[in-house]
């Protein structure tokens, strides 16, 4: 048996307000002056100075806006890199991701592809990256994907929905100011709420599981309990709470996996662009099957906020459409062999999944 040697972010920041500390943070990683730093913010941070008015920016240091609108593309990510190598004068000091999972995972791949030559979609898959990537700094505005301490930076590529997994992914610095946190909009918290939600049911309920994922995992369910079925919460409470219920997550999948949601869920990502927190509601919602009482909770959580999930997606494919979704969702082998164990492949046939995509 060998274990995982598993890299951790060495460095990181809690508190609200803690954002403020940003410039302090970057000032002695500056390689030289001509060593930019580049900060890529969601587009929603536009014209918004109460956030971007802290970000001081020296010598050639820039701020890229870049649109979640849709999940991160391999190709987006290689035009990023080509554009940053083109204007900077040297290799940059750093990049800076502030947003949700999409700019986490923008400003992971492409600190990776900085010093990893070629496309980003080279790299999808398990440990092919050969170089560090230069410093990059994760700075979360929305809770629960998990991406601010994950290994992994999930791409869509010509071909696959898949991560640029490695050691040198994580980030080197991550800063968690729930106050960030504060104008996400209520579908939107839920949705990527119940990414962090899924990612412990899939991992407790994992053939996977060991007692780290196990530590981790029950800490961050207990959170997502308390956040999205309890009344006695403050807002301010609530999301410190969910900000660390993502960090715990993110760590209890660390170390096992995700499972039948998120093989699904990339499926319906790849064909139709369904992003991953809804994508995973989706799915999740028709899983009794695999995750009696996760599911089970999940629609109290669902019914307690006035969630109601948009139906019929999958309504008017075609044979071909479904057979792309189940090969995507195939492909993922890890996440079945968590899910369901090592013999997977007697039980989850094409059919199978043909039945539950066609009740979303
Ligand atoms: P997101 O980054 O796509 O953002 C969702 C929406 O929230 C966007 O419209 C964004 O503009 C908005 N938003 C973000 N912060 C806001 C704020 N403070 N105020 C107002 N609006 C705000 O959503 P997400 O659910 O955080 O991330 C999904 C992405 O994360 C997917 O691309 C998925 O593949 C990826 N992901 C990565 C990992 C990983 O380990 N790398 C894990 C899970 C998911
Ligand atoms: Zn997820």
């Amino acid at each position: 048996m060998n274990y995982k040697n598993f890299p951790m972010v060495p460095r990181v920041v809690f508190g609200r307000g803690s954002f403020n500390q940003i410039n302090d943070i970057l000032a002695p990683k500056r390689t030289s002056i001509y060593a930019p730093f580049i900060f890529l913010l969601d587009n929603v941070f536009k014209n918004n100075p109460w956030l971007t008015s802290r970000i001081k920016l020296s010598y050639d240091d820039r701020i890229i806006f870049v649109s979640s609108k849709e999940e991160p593309k391999t190709s987006q990510v290689d035009e990023l890199v080509e554009d940053i190598i083109l204007k900077s004068k040297e290799r940059p000091s750093g990049i800076i991701g502030i947003g949700g999972g999409s700019l986490l995972d923008m400003a992971k791949a492409v600190a990776l592809l900085i010093t990893n030559e070629g496309d980003a979609q080279q790299y999808q898959g398990w440990d092919l990256i050969k170089n560090p990537g230069i410093y990059h700094v994760g700075i979360p505005t929305i809770s629960g994907t998990g991406a601010e301490v994950s290994r992994t930076t999930i791409l869509t590529g010509p071909k696959l929905k898949l991560g640029i997994n490695s050691d040198y992914t994580p980030f080197d610095q991550v800063i968690l100011d729930p106050e960030l946190t504060a104008g996400v909009p209520k579908q939107q918290w839920f949705y990527t709420g119940m990414d962090c939600y899924v990612h412990c049911v899939e991992s407790l309920n994992g053939t996977y599981l060991n007692e780290f994922s196990k530590t981790y995992g029950e800490k961050s369910f207990d959170l997502c309990k308390e956040i999205f079925l309890d009344d006695n919460l403050s807002e301010e409470e609530a999301q410190n709470k969910l900000m660390m219920a993502s960090w715990h997550g993110g760590m209890s999948i660390a170390y096992s996996q995700v499972g039948v949601a998120h093989a699904m869920s990339y499926g319906l990502s790849f064909l139709l662009g369904v992003k991953h927190g809804i994508g995973n509601c989706l799915v999740f919602d028709h899983l009794e099957e695999f995750y009696p009482e996760g599911v089970k909770i999940f629609k109290q959580m669902k019914e307690k906020h006035g969630i109601e999930l948009p139906t019929g997606i999958c309504k008017d494919l075609s044979d071909d459409d479904f057979d792309t979704m189940i090969r995507v969702a195939l492909s993922l082998e890890p996440l079945w062999e968590n899910a369901v164990g090592k013999n997977w492949k007697q039980t989850i046939t094409p059919e199978k999944l043909r039945g539950i995509y066609k009740k979303i």
